[in-house]
């Protein structure tokens, strides 16, 4: 069988521990075989990134925004135990916060759904999508305690030395505390744009929520900015996919949430998108099986699973012992990131060759044979556990029947 041909490269950023070696076992098992692979690659495992003082980082987010397509492993972020592990020059910033800053993206999650594991939600039958704003509110915030018989004002100063003050409150009687938050309305525009255009690229409904009747000035304004760029810039495209945009206060939003089968994006404010992901990953079962994707306003795609580098299973695999981790959540950034490059350059093959590595996978699972996290939450009779690097070869199996 010949090789299916690539044109332009993807860029390739690979990562640390247990998903590191998942990474290179997914290249030589399942893609490989089959693909002329064609990649720009960067090591942004935490002891390159280390050499390189982060460089490497910059520079792979950087190649990304000119070939447009990105697949990433998980990758370590270094806290104070790190530093003495690796022996790091420095606590290095998290790889994704300096990727997202640079494309100015938009973290979109959905889980993979499998026939014999259910969500704990049963009426869940397609995925949600979340997608979350992660710039500022909370996350930026500035916070103070305050004592009592003190008065604490908004203060703003205008560029021309103008200053506006409001009352947040008058602390008579007791203690307290306060905080300061704020956002911009050109990251709340790029989030509503890599929301359309996620939204159309998926031919999904998308959903956004916020507590404008309760916050009538700062959560009104990302519903305006939302309802603006949709009349101005997408209503005509969503009407021509069939797709449609829908708003609602964040209580009603939960609330059709939990009643609803799946299949929309859910967009949601930072601090709702941080505890949602949390919640709806979990009423879909594994982290193994929950991809993310980071869409910049301006169409650029970097893949990656939602876990992290599963540090527990990795120090098993060094200890030489048998290991058992899921690899769907990396092979799906994989075939993302294949799909996406193929429908760039009209190279159907490359695309099609990603949709028959998925139905492998899915197969695979159905069929009964998957890694021990799905082993515990599958309702399969004739289920099997597998090893990590049996789990690929079973999917090989499927994949080469289908090509
Ligand atoms: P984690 O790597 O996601 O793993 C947490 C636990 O979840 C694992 O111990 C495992 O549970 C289960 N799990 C996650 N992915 C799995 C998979 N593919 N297959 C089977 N089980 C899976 O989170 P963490 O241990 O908190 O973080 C480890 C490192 O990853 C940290 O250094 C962190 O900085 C980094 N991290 C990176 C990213 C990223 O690059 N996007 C995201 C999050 C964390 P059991 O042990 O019970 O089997
Ligand atoms: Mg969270």
């Amino acid at each position: 069988m010949e090789k299916i041909t690539m044109t332009t490269p993807i860029v390739e950023m690979d990562g640390d521990e247990m998903t590191r070696i998942i990474w290179q076992m997914i290249k030589d098992i399942l893609i490989c075989p089959y693909v002329g692979l064609k990649t720009e690659y960067y090591d942004l495992g935490l002891v390159h990134r280390n050499e390189t003082d982060d460089q490497v980082t910059v520079d792979s987010a950087i190649a990304t925004k000119k070939y447009g397509v990105a697949v990433k492993c998980a990758t370590i972020t270094p806290n104070a135990q790190r530093m003495t592990e690796y022996n790091l020059k420095e606590m290095w910033k998290s790889p994704n916060g300096t990727i997202r800053a640079i494309l100015d993206g938009t973290v979109f999650r959905a889980p993979i759904i499998v026939k014999g594991v259910t969500p704990l939600i049963p009426t869940w039958k397609k995925p949600i999508t979340i997608a979350r704003h992660a710039y500022g509110d909370v996350y930026k915030n500035s916070e103070m305690k305050v004592t009592a018989g003190s008065k604490a004002e908004l203060i703003v100063t205008d560029k021309d030395g103008n200053e506006t003050r409001q009352l947040i409150h008058q602390f008579t009687d007791s203690d307290g505390i306060i905080q300061g938050q704020h956002n911009i309305d050109s990251s709340i525009a790029s989030f509503a744009r890599s929301c359309f255009n996620f939204a159309l690229d998926t031919k999904q409904d998308i959903w956004f929520a916020t507590k404008d009747t309760i916050s009538k000035k700062y959560d009104h304004t990302f519903k305006d900015i939302f309802a603006e760029i949709y009349e101005n810039e997408y209503k005509e495209k969503f009407e021509a996919a069939g797709i449609e945009y829908f708003y609602t206060l964040i209580d009603d939003a939960v609330a059709r949430v939990v009643r609803s089968e799946g299949g929309y994006i859910w967009a949601c404010k930072n601090y709702d998108g941080d505890v949602m992901s949390d919640m709806v990953a979990t009423a879909f079962g594994s982290l193994g099986m929950m991809t993310s994707v980071l869409v910049s306003p301006d169409g650029v795609y970097e893949y990656e699973a939602a876990h992290g580098t599963v540090t527990r299973h990795y120090y098993k695999h060094l200890k030489g012992e048998e290991t058992s981790t899921n690899s769907v959540a990396t092979l799906f950034a994989w075939t993302g990131a294949l799909r996406k490059r193929g429908e760039l350059d009209g190279n159907k093959a490359l695309s099609d060759f990603a949709d028959k590595l998925e139905k492998a996978t899915i197969k695979t699972i159905e069929d009964g044979v998957m890694t021990g996290d799905l082993y515990l939450l599958s309702k399969l009779e004739n289920k099997k556990k597998v090893n990590t690097e049996e789990f690929l070869l079973e999917i090989n199996n499927r994949l080469k029947e289908m090509m």
